[in-house]
């Protein structure tokens, strides 16, 4: 456990607590064009290849990397993938949704949106009649787990209706890819984005997008920026290994370190295992102090929890959460639009132990505010 004092466990949907070793690994300075960092490059991309289920050598998806937070990398598949004469479909329940449409309009991508409400997922009918009913869509964007509430949206199913339609499909898959499984070789994506500070556990700062070749090789002139453009980004790299521009070194060293640990804990499979057990630990410990959970349990992923706010008036959230804060646990505001929740995350370096902590500081906060649920 962490000295509480010092550093809370951050219970959030990222940046996330890391390991020691993942910190450690940046205590180096590395020259962009070293032999060995060029190396480090090529081999985050293909562990990140394998994460998706993509075939060794000659696979059909290629990993590009491209700095920044999670949202430069959306951004740059959108710019470099949508064609500027394309029509977006857009599946939204949640803030993340709601980003990319803006997105969209900041590039001037013609989109529509498919929305519904935060806690309902997307229906296959529903889809499949829009895209009958519009032609003109090239191409479908969805969130995978909407952060907003932590619900997890059937990414198989929309995968399978979008083929049918055959449009491309773009997945935002930050908040559960390498914890969550998307296996490319199942689910047809044409772009998965995932960031080097969610499940796999790196620190912030590097964005990935996991892009069929195919696709890849004809979107060169797409993109309207430069430092976004991903066909940019990958002729360089297959080039000369090199990054276009400078590279958060100290962050793609960590994110190697990450993707060693993610694999001894048994890939995809044992960091879902370990996430499913805290949201168990944390769910059940919270309903029996009295809270209650935005989503029925069929649709929550094991990611962020969104609890309801109580509505004892001596419950203030600012408090809730400093006094959380003393005791070592940094949780996070609810983001719905219209009703009053707070979240907790339940990924990053994190186990049961510590799940368990948290819900015994609650019940101490919540004595000493003089809540009752
Ligand atoms: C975290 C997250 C992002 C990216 O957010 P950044 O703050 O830019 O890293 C995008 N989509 C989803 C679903 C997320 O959870």
């Amino acid at each position: 456990m962490t000295d509480f004092a010092k550093e809370p466990l951050l219970l959030t949907p990222g940046p996330l607590t890391t390991s020691r070793t993942v910190k450690e690994a940046m205590f180096r300075d590395w020259g962009a064009r070293d032999a060995l960092f060029v190396e480090m490059t090529s081999r985050v991309r293909r562990a990140f290849e394998k994460i998706s289920g993509v075939e060794v050598d000659g696979g059909s998806h290629t990993c590009i990397p491209i700095q920044g937070s999670g949202t430069f990398a959306v951004e740059a598949a959108i710019t470099s993938f949508v064609p500027r004469n394309g029509k977006v479909l857009v599946l939204v329940n949640g803030a993340y949704g709601r980003r990319i449409c803006r997105i969209c309009n900041y590039h001037n991508r013609t989109f529509t949106s498919y929305e519904t409400g935060e806690n309902v997922i997307p229906s296959p009918n529903d889809l499949m009649s829009l895209l009958e009913a519009d032609a003109e869509i090239t191409d479908v964007i969805a969130v995978h787990c909407e952060t907003t509430s932590g619900i997890l949206n059937p990414i198989e199913e929309i995968a399978e209706v979008v083929t049918k339609a055959k449009c491309r499909f773009i997945v935002d898959a930050m908040s559960t890819f390498g914890a969550v499984k998307l296996d490319v070789k199942d689910t047809p994506c044409s772009a998965v984005i995932a960031s080097s500070n969610k499940c796999l556990e790196g620190v912030p700062g590097l964005g990935f997008v996991l892009v069929e070749k195919e696709i890849l090789k004809s979107s060169e002139g797409i993109s309207n920026s430069l430092s976004l453009d991903l066909y940019d980004q990958w002729i360089n790299l297959e080039n000369t290994g090199q990054w276009r521009f400078t590279p958060p070194t100290h962050v793609l060293a960590a994110f190697d370190q990450a993707l060693l640990e993610h694999e001894a804990e048994g890939g995809v499979r044992g960091r879902h295992a370990r996430y499913q057990k805290n949201c168990r630990v944390l769910v059940e410990g919270m309903r029996a102090l009295g809270f209650r959970t935005y989503l029925p349990d069929h649709l929550q992923a094991p990611i962020i929890i969104t609890f309801y706010a109580p509505t004892h008036e001596r419950f203030l959230f600012d408090q809730f959460y400093d006094s959380l804060k003393i005791r070592g646990f940094a949780i996070y505001p609810g983001k719905l639009t219209e009703i009053d929740t707070f979240r907790i995350g339940c990924i990053g370096r994190l186990d049961e132990g510590d799940m368990t902590a948290v819900v015994s500081s609650v019940r101490e906060v919540i004595s000493e505010m003089g809540v009752t649920l």
